[in-house]
């Protein structure tokens, strides 16, 4: 269990009680810690951190395990909030997948943190990213159903994620992503990422067909219903046992 005192949290959330910034990124979102508490799972032991801002009434998440506070060199990873994937179990994405590999690996560290953030369907909502699959259904292709999903500016994502870094007092990370892109829009923060770590999930029954298929063009990949594959967190997935030129492509 990580070993906050309760003075500890008092302190921190008497600090954030007042705080108040321009905020970060093009929206200049500020976000503040509201709430820290126990949160054991079955991924292990950890805190859950809640944050409020000061432009949406999307209640941002941190889970962390360990001593992350002043700390140096803590691993993290950012997942976008997928309600149909992470609850449900969908396999029209592989978030949950995603999602539950975070959590066991930093579960089973030292200490890390993964910051759940609130934007759903890449930041338009449910609704939206329904919408889009709906058309997919129709036999839209993937650029239609893109659009429908809204593809947006990935500065804000970044943006909320640095700054609740910076309310937790990360002092440096190494980031829990397969995508090199990520670090230096992080930097563009203020965040010291100091390695990448790859985030690797194991194979199952659910995302066989990335074992099976060749990565398609543009980071796409056709699932077993012959669809191809929107990616809804921001990094494409690498498998246990997925061949090498394979990781390569989704990058090239
Ligand atoms: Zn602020
Ligand atoms: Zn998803």
């Amino acid at each position: 269990m990580t070993t906050f005192t309760h003075e500890q949290i008092q302190l921190i959330l008497d600090e954030n009680c007042c705080h108040e910034c321009e905020g970060m990124g093009v929206d200049g979102v500020c976000v503040k810690i509201e709430a820290i508490a126990e949160l054991p799972s079955r991924f292990g032991d950890f805190h859950i951190v809640a944050f409020s801002n000061n432009k949406d009434n999307k209640e941002h998440v941190a889970i962390i395990k360990g001593e992350i506070f002043d700390s140096e060199d803590v691993p993290v990873r950012l997942h976008s909030e997928c309600l149909t994937g992470d609850v449900i179990g969908s396999l029209r994405c592989d978030c949950r997948d995603q999602l539950e590999a975070a959590l066991k690996k930093i579960g089973e560290m030292d200490k890390g943190i993964v910051l759940y953030l609130r934007q759903e369907g890449r930041g338009i909502g449910l609704t939206n990213k329904v919408r889009a699959y709906s058309l997919q259904d129709q036999g839209l292709d993937t650029v239609e159903a893109n659009l429908a999903l809204g593809f947006r500016d990935d500065e804000r994502d970044y943006a909320v994620a640095a700054h609740m870094l910076h309310s937790l007092k990360v002092r440096s990370i190494r980031l829990m992503t397969n995508n090199p892109k990520k670090i230096s829009q992080l930097e563009q923060y203020g965040v010291k990422v100091n390695e990448r770590i790859p985030h690797i999930l194991p194979s199952n029954e659910h995302n066989r067909f990335y074992l099976e298929t060749k990565a398609a063009k543009s980071g796409h990949m056709i699932d077993f219903h012959g669809k191809e594959h929107l990616p809804e967190q921001s990094d494409a997935p690498i498998i246990e046992g997925m061949p090498e030129d394979q990781i390569k492509s989704i990058y090239d």
